[in-house]
């Protein structure tokens, strides 16, 4: 047999373009929420991806759904459906406020299609000028460019002008700005129920409340970007409903398929409409192997086991590193729902959150940065007590090197 090629860090320099700045190691095996790199050396996942391996790495019922999937049906085309995705698509609406479910690869491709959704919406009721969209300064709605447009972080949009237009960017959780912003010439508001990219921010209720009241009173779509707090994350099976805020449009993805590439976009009955035959569409969005994976990922994620469970981690999470903080105080504020949680640097430690997640690396565990300040973690909804417990440990011996 011949031998696979030789791989190495530098590799990437090598042969990769270079968006990313990826960590000096190579992880080849991961169980649970602990991962191995080439040397061996043994990580604790506190990252899970981004926000993605919601079951951690190599579950055994997801793996055991891939591999009998793999077996009989990998893919067919959008001329013929299948029975996976029509299992998945009932779970989700059997679950949620939704009627109608489109499935596609990404959250960005979930956004992308919500935003045309709302724009053809608009159109079809022959209003030609209601095609604003009002989107909040510091989002992240993904990178192709009509979704970077919709973000709030010119640093991901700037340099791809001429830019989608039409779209007006307000502060986060200012009300009276959105309701400035927002007019009977608006199609959409799409707004995240905790920012995630952005820094780990939750909207206040009544923000996401009013921007409900706002939608109503202006026929726009309200859509909750709930790629990253979705499927469990924040203790619900999705935000809007601790929120108690239903919105029209809501896009999953990341957690979905806990690392297998999918998204939904999941709307009512009424907006379904929209997108009639040939109007939108993707070759491998609901294609056997991905919906079974992502069924079998919802069914262990919609149970009070693994929900309950994610608060019950999140304390342990907060616990620990109250404590940290405690003995090192560099954490100004500990915030965030369930698993999604962002620990701000204090203005000591300002711009150092790479830093520590790299000194955390050294010490065995992997953890994510949510902007410059943040430290960000999103491990898997079901970690063990013992890794949460070790890990916390091995992050506290990264704070005390920055410290020192
Ligand atoms: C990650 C993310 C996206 C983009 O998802 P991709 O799968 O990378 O396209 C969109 N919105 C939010 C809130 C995210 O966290």
């Amino acid at each position: 047999m011949e031998q696979p090629i030789a791989v190495t860090r530098q590799s990437f320099d090598d042969w990769m373009v270079p968006v990313y700045a990826p960590a000096d190691f190579i992880l080849v095996r991961g169980e649970g929420s602990q991962v191995w790199d080439q040397q061996g050396k043994s990580y604790i996942d506190f990252a899970g991806g981004i926000a993605v391996n919601a079951l951690g790495h190599a579950h055994p019922v997801v793996t055991a759904a891939l591999v009998e999937q793999a077996g009989k049906l990998w893919h067919l085309g959008n001329g013929y459906t299948n029975e996976p995705v029509l299992r998945l698509a009932k779970q989700l609406i059997d679950a949620t406020f939704s009627d109608k479910v489109f499935f596609c690869n990404s959250g960005a491709e979930a956004n992308e299609a919500a935003l045309k959704l709302a724009r053809k919406r608009a159109l079809d009721k022959g209003n030609g000028s209601k095609n604003q969209i009002v989107a909040f300064n510091n989002a992240f709605h993904g990178r192709t460019l009509f979704t970077v447009s919709a973000g709030g972080q010119p640093k991901y949009s700037k340099d791809f002008a001429p830019l989608p237009g039409g779209i007006t960017h307000t502060p986060f959780n200012d009300l009276a700005a959105a309701a400035e912003a927002i007019n009977d010439n608006t199609c959409a508001v799409i707004v995240e129920p905790i920012q995630g990219e952005g820094g780990v921010l939750p909207a206040d209720p009544a923000f996401l409340q009013g921007l409900r009241e706002l939608c109503d009173r202006h026929d726009a779509v309200l859509i909750f970007d709930e790629v990253q707090t979705g499927m469990g994350r924040t203790g619900d099976l999705y935000a809007y409903m601790q929120y108690g805020v239903v919105p029209d449009v809501l896009t999953t993805a990341k957690a979905l398929g806990c690392g297998f590439p999918i998204g939904a976009m999941l709307t009512t009955d009424d907006l379904a409409k929209t997108l009639g035959v040939g109007t939108h569409g993707t070759t491998y969005g609901g294609n056997p192997l991905a919906t079974a994976v992502a069924g079998a990922v919802f069914s262990i994620i919609n149970t009070p086991e693994v929900l309950d469970g994610v608060k019950q981690r999140h304390q342990w999470f907060l616990d620990g590193l109250n404590k940290i903080n405690q003995q090192y105080p560099i954490f100004s504020e500990i915030r965030g729902g369930g698993l999604l949680i962002g620990c701000q640097l204090t203005k000591d430690y300002a711009g150092k959150a790479k830093q520590i997640t790299q000194l955390a690396n050294e010490e065995g565990v992997i953890a994510l940065i949510a902007g410059p300040d943040v430290v960000r973690f999103t491990p898997s909804l079901i970690i063990p007590e013992q890794d949460v417990k070790e890990g916390l440990a091995r992050f506290a011996r990264a704070v005390a090197r920055i410290c020192s």
